[in-house]
């Protein structure tokens, strides 16, 4: 599933072609909501956590979502597709380019500052370099529930947004953390060093490339059965949670933290 580093990635690539310009052809079948016109300017794209954002005049902001499918292709004006184009969700042209947005399940738009903006239950965004993170605590302390392990907590976009299931397992490992300890067995300070350190992985990512947390690539995800980088130790992986999202991570030095995640175990 893309994080907000792709999604800020793509955002910067939409936006050196998109801003500014005027839209001359908008296509989406499936479209909810009011539709942008031809002769519409484009203001601006923005990612926010994992949503794209794209705002148009009358304060129009087309959203979507990827999900684990989703992706947005940006073209030269017929350029061929790399994708089928029934799979297209949204189409905008404007002189010299095509925005195509495949396969995103949710698509839809909405006007700035509506109360059921689809981006108003966010916490601050780690990917921007000014996060403040006594908001992430205070939403932390006021959304979590007791008993719910870190490494959940980590992927609440209502917290803090743009962490994935790839960042949260970097997070932890390189905080030492057990991913299975229940937050409130988490003190404040390190709550927010776990943010931090997330912030800054999921920044030093947004320039492109294959993401790295540690020298050679990432420290645990996707490295089951293989050695931890740091102690030698096995990195094992386990599906938990709600929605059953993978976690990576090392148990010689993220040992367990309490006899009630034991249990969990
Ligand atoms: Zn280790």
């Amino acid at each position: 599933m893309p994080e907000g580093d792709t999604i800020h990635r793509t955002a910067i690539r939409l936006r050196s072609a998109l801003a500014e310009a005027e839209l001359t052809r908008f296509e989406a079948s499936r479209l909810r909501g009011d539709r942008p016109r031809v002769g519409d300017r484009i203001h601006d794209v923005q990612a926010v956590g994992k949503h794209l954002l794209i705002r148009f005049d009358r304060d129009l902001v087309l959203h979507s979502h990827m999900k684990m499918t989703g992706s947005w292709h940006l073209y030269r004006t017929n350029e061929r597709w790399r994708e089928r184009a029934h799979l297209a969700r949204a189409v905008l042209e404007v002189p010299g380019w095509v925005a195509v947005c495949f396969a995103a399940p949710i698509v839809q738009t909405y006007y700035d500052g509506a109360a059921d903006s689809p981006i108003a239950h966010l916490g601050p965004d780690l990917c921007t370099d000014a996060v403040d993170f006594d908001t992430v605590l205070a939403r932390c302390e006021s959304l979590s529930t007791p008993g719910t392990s870190i490494a959940e907590v980590l992927l609440d976009q209502r917290i803090a947004c743009g962490i994935g299931n790839v960042f949260k397992s970097e997070t932890l490992w390189a905080c030492r953390c057990d991913p299975f300890a229940p937050i409130e067995s988490i003190e404040p300070r390190r709550r927010e060093r776990l943010w931090r350190v997330a912030s800054k992985q999921l920044r030093s990512n947004l320039q492109g490339g294959p993401r790295t947390t540690v020298p050679g690539g990432l420290a645990v995800y996707g490295r089951q059965r293989q050695p931890c980088r740091s102690c030698g130790t096995t990195i094992e992986m386990r599906h938990h949670g709600e929605q059953a999202r993978s976690t990576y991570w090392c148990p010689n030095c993220q040992p367990t933290s309490t006899a009630a995640s034991a249990d969990e175990r």
